[in-house]
């Protein structure tokens, strides 16, 4: 469900016209939509109604500020993975007992920054990486509560690029030292073991990846709990897939929660989650304009003013996203594109071979479901500036992240002395 449709024929983002809107911000720019943020967040607490979760956003599916302040003020944590992650979470007001830590190469620094923030808990990746929290945490002072991220060797997720749970995967504890590590763990004095933490892949389309990785975390506490760790925590992470407008539908929140607590209800541990993608994919759009019509010999390409610095995943992970036409024009024929952007990469595409009404030069397009691994993942290839981010709230919208003049991008250049 997102607030993103048709009235007489225009696209609105809740009560705002999509093409009035281009008119005023020049596209291509990204446009969110507040009240489907807020939708999702509240569907996915009350999938859990009485169970008491942390609900941990996945702060690298979109971390702008202005979003995460709406998250946050529907009751929503972080998972951040980087230093810089954690201080936008903390900027935007997220307690710091609302913060979990992943990711594989924490350095030093970041470690230190989360311990004096007193985060709620480490998400640790490696033998190595323990032993140097555990460090840092004894000449701080601290005592760092720590899960390690155990990696159940399962396979899931939509694409090979985003499965993180297989044992060839970079991620996690191997399966079979889990154990072994938990006991090396509860003998370090500046690591407080509480829990177990799982990710395993993202756009995940079905419950059965989910259903074999946590009942194979489930014997693992109780297995953990045998060896006298007291283990009350279960980090069960992000990867529930949203609907791209293509064959897959991913199950329910309801469903997923349903699976979780048969299998975890008899723990009594208290849940984590990690969600990015399900909460923001659906809530933002890419508006983007038709700059020519080009009939190649082979194929007819849409060649719009977005591209893949501003959205990555077609080149990535071969993402589908659906494409419709901001203002509808349902007597035009149906025509087959390749829409793509006009980067100097073979990869540059947003959809091959896609039957749209025909478009023509000035027109606009929309690329839906783009509000997660969108405006995170924008680079400034081919020196085009980074592309506004609009947040909308009924009819009203702000510029939650203005496009760059032109100075501001190469601000950070300078040339050396001898030249
Ligand atoms: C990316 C990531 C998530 C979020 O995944 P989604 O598929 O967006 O829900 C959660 N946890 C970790 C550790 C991640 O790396």
């Amino acid at each position: 469900m997102h607030h993103f449709e048709y009235r007489s024929g225009r696209l609105y983002a809740e009560d705002v016209d999509v093409a009035a809107l281009a008119d005023r911000i020049g596209s291509p720019f990204y446009v969110y939509s507040e009240a489907t943020l807020r939708r999702h967040m509240r569907v996915f607490h009350k999938a859990f109604e009485g169970a008491d979760p942390l609900v941990a956003f996945s702060v690298k599916a979109n971390s702008n500020i202005a979003v995460l302040k709406i998250l946050q003020s529907e009751g929503s944590g972080a998972d951040v993975v980087s230093g810089g992650e954690l201080q936008r979470a903390l900027k935007a007001g997220i307690a710091p007992d609302k913060i979990v830590f992943s990711g594989i190469g924490k350095t030093r620094d970041e470690v230190k920054a989360a311990l004096n923030a007193g985060i709620y808990q480490f998400n640790v990746e490696s033998a190595p990486e323990l032993e140097a929290l555990n460090a840092l945490a004894l000449e701080t002072g601290k005592s760092a509560p720590v899960a390690l991220r155990v990696n159940p060797d399962v396979a899931a997720g939509g694409h090979d690029k985003i499965s993180t749970g297989r044992k060839e995967d970079k991620f996690g504890v191997a399966w079979e030292e889990a154990r072994g590590l938990y006991g090396r763990a509860r003998e370090m004095k500046g690591v407080d073991v509480v829990g177990v933490d799982l990710h395993i892949g993202s756009q995940i389309a079905d419950l059965a990846p989910f259903e074999a990785a946590f009942s194979k975390a489930a014997q693992l506490i109780a297995d953990l709990r045998a060896d006298g760790c007291s283990i009350d925590r279960l980090d069960l992470g992000g990867g529930l897939g949203i609907p791209y407008g293509d064959a897959a539908t991913p199950p329910h929140p309801n469903d997923y929660a349903a699976l979780i607590k048969r299998l975890t209800a008899p723990l009594g541990v208290r849940l984590i989650f990690e969600p990015g993608r399900m909460i923001c994919g659906n809530a933002g759009i890419l508006v983007t304009r038709v700059i020519f019509v080009k009939e190649g010999v082979a194929r007819k390409f849409l060649i719009v003013d977005a591209a893949m610095n501003d959205l990555i995943r077609p080149a990535l992970y071969d993402a589908h996203h659906e494409i419709i036409p901001v203002i509808q024009n349902d007597e035009a024929p149906r025509t087959t594109y390749d829409v793509v952007g006009p980067v100097c990469e073979s990869s540059d595409f947003f959809a091959k071979a896609r039957a749209l009404p025909e478009m023509k030069e000035g027109d606009l397009a929309a690329i839906m479901s783009a509000g997660a691994y969108g405006a995170v993942q924008a680079s400034q290839y081919n020196t085009r500036p980074l592309i506004p981010e609009v947040l909308v709230n009924s009819d009203r919208h702000a510029v939650i992240r203005r496009r760059p003049s032109f100075d501001e991008m190469i601000a950070l250049e300078a040339s050396p002395d001898w030249l």
